[in-house]
């Protein structure tokens, strides 16, 4: 499949959770210049990581997906890139050791920047009145402000939002191949971790077996240039059609149609109807792509998927991320894995810990429980250990940041705590030490 639906097309399916935007003529501008804007990534790097991600899918290798739930234009500066990207390859050090398989590494950033809803309004009080506007959609279509002029769908963030993602995939870039992704580097940041943070010291032992590892490295000379960089990939949610449409391009190497906004792009739980524009759309690419699977999906429902967006195969073209919640992973998963199994049906299976876990505070915040974070990552290892199948990896909402979004960790933040440091526009993220907290619990299970 060599061609790409037309954009018309597409919307006349009735592509869902699309902004609806006032002035035409302004989308059709943005969108010209992003037709014609310099790719974010090649094809052959998408091809990469998706020989990685078949990796995965033979239980050979093990994705670490994330970042935050929403980026934002404020969120483009060098301090929480850089934050965000350490934290990840700290995580993934711990993995790769206690796993002692290849950790994929795939940020959750440079371009995820539009968001699904569920409602398509949003009513506040103010002043003592209550006031109904449209749903903030993320800072690719709308404004945060809570104003009816910042809510109006503007297609000029379009292209800011490419500008945004080239600003933060060039400082990753620049990040994992110029030395500071040197894993003697990154482990000196665990070792602090687990001197300097009362939840850090639970883990002493994990950090000083990494550290004889590499002791005994550098005793032998061995000096490897894998010390020293990494591969890092980027995806995002490829929700706007406008957006993700001008960004896709033919190879002009296989002539094939790749998204080159991202490395890997996936499908929301909102958004994989059978028959939905995104569906359509994303048959056509060759990235390796994703589809969320929540609660309600059935067995049937991941094998037509499948059959649609993956109809030769492949391994490493299709992940299936699920996201049950920690109360339903047990009893929802085994009959999906069970039945994609059995038809021979190639894929990475993938935890999100997070969506199925959210809910509001007392306080009025939206959080998730750290505890059921966890949860839900030991019922995925232990359904797949059941069946025999490898638990291929984790997407997770996170920064490098210290924010109060989630309840509990080893800092013990409850629902009063939230007030301190709450940064997220849409969903709650792990903070830092919850991020590493996690990389150690999750390591533990790697290793049992
Ligand atoms: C998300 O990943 O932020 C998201 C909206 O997830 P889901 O599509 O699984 O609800
Ligand atoms: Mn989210």
């Amino acid at each position: 499949m060599s061609s790409i639906p037309s954009l018309e097309s597409l919307h006349a399916i009735g592509a869902a959770q699309q902004p609806r935007y006032p002035d035409r003529a302004r989308l059709d501008a943005a969108v010209a210049r992003l037709r014609g804007a310099p790719p974010l990534v090649f094809a052959g790097e998408c091809d990469d990581l998706t020989e990685k991600l078949a990796a995965v899918s033979r239980g050979e290798a093990f994705l670490l997906q994330g970042g935050d739930c929403a980026e934002t234009f404020d969120g483009v500066t060098a301090d929480n890139v850089r934050n965000k990207l350490r934290v990840l390859l700290q995580m993934a050090v711990i993995l790769t050791y206690a796993g002692s398989v290849p950790v994929v590494k795939v940020g959750r950033l440079a371009g995820q920047y539009a968001k699904p809803r569920s409602s398509d309004d949003e009513t506040r009080v103010v002043d003592g009145e209550s006031v109904t506007l449209p749903a903030y959609r993320g800072d690719a279509v709308n404004g945060f402000d809570f104003t009816p002029e910042s809510r109006i769908p503007d297609p000029q963030r379009l292209v800011e939002v490419y500008h945004a993602s080239a600003a933060t995939l060039n400082l990753v870039r620049a990040f994992v191949t110029g030395g500071y992704a040197d894993l003697r580097q990154v482990h000196t940041w665990n070792t602090d971790f687990v001197k300097e943070s009362p939840v850090g010291q639970r883990y002493e032992v994990m950090a000083s077996e990494i550290d004889r590892a590499l002791s005994f490295m550098s005793a032998i000379g061995a000096d490897p240039e894998e010390l020293r960089r990494v591969d890092f990939h980027s995806s995002h949610e490829a929700l706007l059609m406008e957006y993700e449409h001008a960004m896709t391009r033919i190879d002009s190497r296989t002539q094939q149609p790749y998204n080159v906004s991202g490395h890997f792009v996936w499908i929301g739980e909102r958004t994989r109807q059978l028959d939905g524009a995104h569906v359509e759309y994303f048959r056509h690419l060759r990235n390796p792509i994703g589809v969320k699977l929540g609660p309600t999906a059935t067995a049937d429902d991941a094998l037509a998927l499948a059959a649609k967006l993956n109809p030769e195969n492949t391994p490493g073209r299709l992940t299936f991320i699920t996201r049950f919640g920690a109360e339903k992973i047990r009893d929802g998963l085994p009959r999906l894995v069970e039945k994609v199994t059995a038809e021979g049906v190639q894929v990475a299976w993938v935890c999100d810990p997070m969506h199925g876990n959210t809910f509001t505070s007392s306080t009025g915040y939206k959080t998730r429980r750290f505890d059921d974070v966890v949860g839900e990552v030991q019922g995925f290892f232990d359904v797949h250990r059941a069946l025999g199948t490898w638990p291929g990896g984790i997407l997770v909402e996170m920064t490098g940041d210290d924010v109060t979004e989630c309840i509990g960790g080893g800092e013990e933040l409850d629902e009063h705590g939230l007030a301190h440091r709450y940064e997220s526009v849409v969903d709650p993220r792990l903070n830092r030490v919850q991020s590493l907290e996690l990389a150690f619990l999750v390591a533990e299970m790697l290793r049992a």
